[in-house]
């Protein structure tokens, strides 16, 4: 695809953060009624003993719809996911910190986050949805409620319209208050995308290892295009989340060679998640099964606790636990 195409497809993809006009409310009769399913309540305890410090990078919390209603504007509508089950998730895989990314299904407000994160003793960050309305106040205010970063999804299933020109301002603007960026690619646009991100002025992370497909093999050229971004661009993240949708079908070791790959090409810039409680998934794993393919992404101690623990401790701004 030429990039000016992509651009031009991009006038019709949503993003998380508002980049434009969003699509009519729902009705509302629609509007009570889970689009999507939830997560495996079951969650098994892993044989993996993560390290102390680990932190879970991509999770979500959903409402109570009832303390915070969904977007009338949102594309999906989930079943609650509340910060109780979020607790009782971390609880049983063993993971004690975590970073909460507001879903698209709660717009631009942020404050399922950032109650949760004043509730965490220090143990939550967050990555906020933004819109240019926001005043630099609205901003700082986030920053000091635990928010690092803003994230932009670029899908078109998530509907609504994308600019630019907005994307880029507002960049500019997160960059200023020390914060990074969050992408989340639709598949297949990576070797568009490289220019654009290579010309970010602040670190940005790249969801769901880049949204591959385990079906197109490790010499696909989308894949080769991330290796070379992650590898030749230091500002450059990579979120090992996400092995279920890569994946043809459990227990996902198909995905495994691509986060070893990822890891050993920048053991540096590399972040783990569960993406609990897994929205918009076709097959629906279990996050004890997620936390047990760690050790055959990074077999090595040392390299799994630079991505559990040191590598979001520095990217998130957390306490260090060393
Ligand atoms: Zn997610």
């Amino acid at each position: 695809m030429l990039r000016r195409d992509l651009l031009a497809t991009m006038a019709g993809l949503g993003t998380a953060t508002v980049l434009g006009t969003v699509p009519a409310p729902l009705a509302a009769e629609e509007a009570k009624i889970p689009t999507i399913a939830g997560p495996d309540p079951a969650t098994k305890t892993p044989s993996f003993k993560a390290p102390p410090g680990s932190v879970d990078t991509h999770t979500h919390i959903f409402g109570p719809a009832s303390t915070y209603p969904f977007s009338p504007t949102r594309p999906y509508t989930p079943p609650d996911a509340s910060l109780e089950m979020f607790r009782a998730l971390h609880a049983k895989i063993g993971v004690e910190r975590a970073v909460i990314v507001n879903a698209t299904v709660h717009g631009t407000d942020n404050r399922v986050v950032t109650d949760a994160i004043a509730q965490s003793n220090g143990n939550y960050k967050g990555v906020a949805n933004i819109k240019a309305a926001m005043s630099d106040a609205d901003l700082a205010a986030l920053g000091k409620a635990g928010i690092c970063a803003c994230r932009f999804a670029f899908l078109r299933r998530l509907g609504g319209v994308g600019d630019m020109k907005v994307f880029r301002t507002l960049v500019d603007r997160v960059a200023a208050i020390g914060w990074h960026v969050d992408i989340y690619l639709e598949a297949g646009t990576i070797q568009e995308f490289v220019p654009i991100l290579k010309a970010l002025p602040v670190t940005y992370v790249i969801d769901h290892m880049g949204t591959i497909s385990a079906a197109k093999g490790i010499d696909d050229a989308e894949f080769k295009a991330l290796l070379d971004l992650q590898a030749g661009d230091d500002r450059c993240w990579v979120k090992i989340t996400g092995p279920e949708r890569a994946s043809a079908g459990a227990p996902f070791h198909d995905a495994v060679p691509f986060a070893r790959k990822l890891i050993d090409n920048a053991p540096d810039r590399v972040i783990w998640g569960t993406d609990w409680p897994h929205p918009n998934v076709k097959i629906m794993p279990n996050d004890g099964d997620l936390v047990d393919l760690i050790p055959l992404y990074a077999p090595d101690a040392a390299v799994q606790r630079k991505l559990l623990v040191s590598n979001p401790e520095r990217l998130f701004k957390f306490e260090p636990r060393s």
